[in-house]
């Protein structure tokens, strides 16, 4: 493959030693390979997006939001093979891939707008103190390294992209080893709409290239969604150079049931809160607290749809679940099985790999599993629900606080003053109330302890790629 990574507005093939094999996960083979980026061609990708920044940076917010505008449509004229490519590579069904497409779509829309809004740029300060005027400035940040894993992969880079290149950010982008070929259609688009070259650049690598941008001298922040080991050694890098640093990384979220619930429904909420995307979510509520009253109607009716729940190949109309989408994502829920049964976990459904030839697993759920479980406390990234029964409000709110996480949570009540209060007491970035995974690009994502510092999408995803500045004139 001759396109394989994106630097100074040209294509490029890799000059690094590791070859990356791109695997169609419901096969269990691979598809293609490419080559990944030498340390040098990182060192070039940022030396363009740094050449850039200063014509960047002054383009008005109008010019940028064309742009962005021309993203999000021709991200939707290719359609087609965008879908088809998640399906192959991701092993995501047809109406997920549909989905996380149109979230992107509506992501670079979206920043479209508010770059034309940009909150507060030279606007008048009052001063109490006579004598002096003062103006803010809303710059960008500068030279931004964007690092993303494979789960959402057009989604999660549409959510850095952006904000960043409406700011006037210009952008190096690292695509996950899993999935690289999804966000070279942001650098086919760039070609495209004639964006300015360097503005964004695109190196595929696996660890040791996103070492060698998260260790670059060249940047002024760093933005990474990824697991919590590598965030911590992307912080460490930050703060080796001073450097901002926004973390999206796991979670162990809490689904709570309360007794007053409609069964179905909650259900429904369940399963796509632990199913969507083969579990491989950040935000996957894998911990379900379900209250004393309505555990006994609501355990076997959750059995049996995780039971038909139909997992198989995407290409099939028919699948409602995939399969993982790494053999190493496969391995290591295959050892969480393990662990159960080490655990001696009560399984009700599930509980092992399928024998298919690719990455499969059956959707799971483990009833009444200790709070000292393995299973309980920490992150799977696969469709392994553990649920625990509650008595009281307290008690749910206290069990699902217990975490060193603190993503998202989901709260399935009809008293809906219960639910305000509950939400207000959970510790963690974003609540769902009787629904489930629901992300609005005006809402905030991100997490509290564990899960994360900062906040993406909404405004508060385009402040994570400005810098305040004011300008304070004496009058006399
Ligand atoms: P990962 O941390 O293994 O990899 C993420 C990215 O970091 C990849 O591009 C990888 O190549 C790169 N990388 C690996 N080692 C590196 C290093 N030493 N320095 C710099 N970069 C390095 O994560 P993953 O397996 O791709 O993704 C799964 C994890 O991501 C889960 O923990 C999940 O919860 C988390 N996640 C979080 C969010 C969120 O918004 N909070 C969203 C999606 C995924």
């Amino acid at each position: 493959m001759t396109t394989s990574h994106y630097i100074a507005g040209r294509w490029v093939d890799g000059q690094g030693s590791d070859c990356i094999s791109v695997n169609d996960p419901a096969l269990g083979q691979p598809f293609a390979e490419l080559m990944a980026v030498s340390a040098e061609q990182v060192d070039q990708a940022v030396a363009a997006a740094r050449a850039a920044l200063p014509a960047w940076k002054c383009t008005s917010a109008s010019e940028r939001a064309a742009y962005l505008r021309g993203f999000a449509e021709q991200l939707g004229q290719r359609r087609e093979a965008l879908v088809a490519l998640q399906m192959r590579n991701n092993g995501k069904p047809r109406h997920e891939a549909e989905v996380d497409l149109d979230d992107a779509i509506a992501t670079f829309g979206y920043y479209a707008e508010l770059a034309e809004q940009l909150p507060g740029q030279n606007c008048d300060v009052p001063l109490a103190a006579p004598g002096f005027t003062a103006r803010t400035r809303l710059e960008p940040v500068g030279v931004v390294g964007l690092i993303v894993p494979w789960n959402f992969p057009l989604v999660t880079s549409a959510w850095k992209l952006a904000p960043a290149l409406a700011a006037g950010c210009t952008v190096v982008l690292k695509p996950s080893e899993v999935t690289p070929l999804c966000e070279l259609a942001y650098g086919q688009i760039a070609d495209t709409l004639g964006l300015p070259a360097g503005v964004l650049n695109i190196v595929n690598g696996k660890a040791e290239t996103g070492a060698a941008l998260s260790n670059h001298n060249g940047l002024d922040k760093l933005s990474f969604t990824g697991s919590n080991n590598v965030g911590s050694q992307v912080m460490r890098s930050a703060a080796a150079q001073c450097r901002p640093v926004t973390l999206e990384l796991g979670g162990k979220s809490a689904i709570l049931v309360f007794d007053d619930c409609d069964v179905d429904a909650a259900v429904q909420w369940i399963v796509a809160g632990i199913c969507w995307n083969a579990g491989q979510m950040c935000s996957a509520t894998s911990r379900l607290l379900v209250q004393d009253g309505i555990a006994d109607a609501l355990l076997p009716r959750l059995q049996a749809a995780l039971e038909n729940l139909r997992v198989g190949s995407p290409l099939s109309e028919e699948a409602d679940m995939g399969p993982l989408t790494s053999q190493a994502q496969w391995l290591k829920v295959a050892g969480y099985f393990a662990t159960a049964r080490e655990e001696g976990l009560q399984c009700l459904v599930g509980g092992k790999v399928l024998d298919r030839g690719g990455w499969f697993v059956s959707p799971t759920l483990y009833a009444d599993v200790p709070e000292g479980s393995r299973l309980w406390n920490e992150e799977i990234f696969g469709p392994v629900l553990c649920a625990r029964r509650f008595a009281s409000e307290q008690q749910a709110i206290a069990e699902a606080n217990d975490s060193r996480f603190g993503l998202v949570a989901t709260v399935c009540t009809t008293d809906l003053a219960r639910a305000e209060r509950v939400a207000d007491a959970l510790e963690v970035g974003h609540v769902w109330i009787n629904s489930v995974q629901a992300v609005f690009v005006e809402t905030s994502w991100g997490g509290t302890k564990g899960s994360g510092i900062g906040r993406e999408l909404g405004p508060w995803g385009l402040s994570g790629y400005q810098s305040v500045k004011h300008v304070t004139r004496c009058l006399g």
